[in-house]
């Protein structure tokens, strides 16, 4: 099993410092407005979040994957916008450059996505393309050495905001019999024929970006392409399998956030004159809320150490997805009704948390696709 070193606890300590001293006073806001904060996330860069398992060559904290979950953990234990941001950008923005890019690729775009004034986005869900990541529409056919890229993309994180730098895509390059060939190509944000769309008045998240995109005859150079042509599934699936342990995370800081909203408001709130903590009804759901963290927390771990040893971490990955997003939901929905009527005001932590985790059994394979993955993985 993972024993957390001295060194974890000192990055824990140092992003629950952040997330409560910078986050916490303008999280209210920033969800209530709908606004993309460019100075939080240069302050995160300046923390070392972005690139976090990155080599220092380009700028990165050269930490282990345990290191970056905790420190996801904690921005959602404040806040789900900010560790939305962080969580998108390293697993699905820098990961697949990083794993799949060409040292000319790697020198080109790592080292200014390690600093936090840049954002690089991730695009494979199209708008009648969701769970079937298969069903990809978006073309790249290869013209005069470049790329012609046409299509749409929907959902996409981190696109449209002023940092954005750009994104990489999922396309089909070639189709045989039916069979599609696809690949992923990396698009600069300002290239002619690329345009965002940011999404407005979403339930949860609103202070992440998340936009729609179109490409229009979008030109980019032969040697944007990542990877082989026909490794696009790869490589997606490869980068889903490491942002589902950022998704975990997220679940369950948010599971914590609410569960220790929970505990300080049971043991404040006064009726039938005594503390609401003091009644069985209220400490079973405590007990409980702790229960589902502790498990929470032990699955995710561990499958950060697998991947961390090198070891296969695939249907522990989907496991800690589904368990973290699921217990989150359960956690906030019982924090809530700790809180009474005053959990349904606007402006209150357990209000934003209860919207917030409903995104976690949604993104980056719904809970029913989670469970698809780990029945295959029992050979079913
Ligand atoms: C805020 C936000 C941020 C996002 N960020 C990104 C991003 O950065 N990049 C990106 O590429 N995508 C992103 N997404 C997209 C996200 O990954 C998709 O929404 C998700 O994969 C589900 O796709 P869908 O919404 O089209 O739902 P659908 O696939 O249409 O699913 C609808 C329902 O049908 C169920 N269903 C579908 N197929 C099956 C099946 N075979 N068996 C049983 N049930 C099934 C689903 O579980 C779901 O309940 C984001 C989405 C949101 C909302």
């Amino acid at each position: 099993m993972p024993i957390l070193k001295e060194h974890h606890e000192a990055l824990r300590n140092k992003v629950r410092d952040f997330a409560e001293q910078e986050i916490a006073p303008v999280a209210a806001e920033l969800d209530e407005k709908e606004i993309f904060s460019v100075d939080l996330s240069k302050k995160m860069g300046e923390l070392g979040l972005f690139g976090i398992t990155l080599p220092e060559k380009y700028g990165g904290a050269a930490l282990d994957t345990l290191s970056y979950i905790i420190a996801v953990e904690e921005l959602a234990r404040v806040d789900s916008s900010q560790a939305g941001i962080v969580a998108s950008h390293n697993s699905l923005g820098i990961s697949p450059i990083a794993v799949f890019g060409s040292e000319a690729q790697k020198d080109k775009y790592l080292p200014g996505l390690t600093t936090g004034k840049k954002l690089w986005a991730f695009g494979l869900t199209e708008p009648t393309a969701g769970s079937d990541s298969q069903g990809t529409k978006t073309t790249a056919v290869l013209e005069d050495g470049e790329w012609v890229i046409n299509g749409k993309k929907m959902f996409i994180s981190n696109a449209s905001t002023p940092i954005s730098a750009g994104i990489t895509v999922q396309a089909v390059t070639d189709e045989k019999d039916g069979r599609k060939e696809l690949s992923t190509i990396l698009v600069d944000q300002h290239t002619t024929g690329f345009t965002v769309e940011k999404i407005h008045n979403k339930m949860m998240w609103r202070a992440i970006d998340t936009a729609k995109l179109s490409f229009d005859n979008c030109r980019v150079p032969e040697a944007n392409l990542l990877g082989d042509p026909g490794m696009g599934s790869k490589i997606m699936l490869k980068t889903l399998d490491g942002g589902r342990l950022s998704i975990a995370a997220m679940g369950l800081g948010l599971a914590q956030g609410a569960f220790e909203a929970a505990m300080a408001y049971a043991k404040k709130r006064e009726q039938f004159g005594r503390p609401i903590s003091k009644f069985q009804a209220i400490g079973f759901k405590l007990a409980d809320m702790d229960m589902k963290i502790e498990l929470a927390r032990n699955t995710l771990y561990r499958a950060c150490w697998l991947k961390d040893q090198g070891k296969p971490f695939g249907r522990e990955a989907a496991i800690a997805k589904l368990y973290c997003s699921e217990i989150a939901k359960e956690v906030a929905d019982e924090s809530l009704q700790i809180h009474g009527g005053y959990g349904l005001i606007k402006g209150t932590a357990i209000e934003r948390f209860y919207r917030d985790q409903r995104l976690l059994q949604i993104g980056e394979g719904t809970s029913e696709i989670l469970r698809m993955v780990i029945s295959r993985k029992l050979g079913l």
